[in-house]
């Protein structure tokens, strides 16, 4: 029973709309914790909390750089198992965007200033 035990730690992984959408924003790569927050509108303990269970799972890993953790997911044969379940409920989902200056991480300073130079 011991397998079983283990896939139902992964499948249990999944069942939490914090955690899908996670994952979601996780497929255009890693993501920081500031990211998510400001993205999903979630305190950081709560995001925090999610990302734990999904590390624990074995679908990301966590990263330090500087003030910034990173998380990314290294399991992405699970992204076929997502696209599997939506074809039987039909849901198309993109990951959100977060808000235009919600965010502080570099990835999104970064993108600001592409846009300033831009203008
Ligand atoms: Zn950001």
């Amino acid at each position: 029973m011991e397998i079983y035990e283990q896939e139902t730690k992964l499948y249990k992984s999944l069942m939490h709309p914090a955690r899908l959408a996670i994952l979601d924003l996780l497929r255009e790569g890693e993501a920081c914790v500031c990211h998510m927050e400001a993205t999903f509108g979630h305190r950081q303990a709560y995001i925090s909390q999610q990302l734990m269970v999904l590390r624990d799972a074995g679908l990301v890993e966590d990263r330090r750089d500087g003030l910034n953790i990173y998380y990314r997911v290294i399991r992405p044969e699970i992204f076929a198992v997502l696209d599997a379940m939506r074809k039987v409920t039909g849901i198309r989902t993109s990951a959100a965007k977060p808000k235009r200056n919600a965010c502080a991480c570099p990835n999104c300073a970064e993108e600001s200033i592409g846009k300033l130079i831009e203008i």
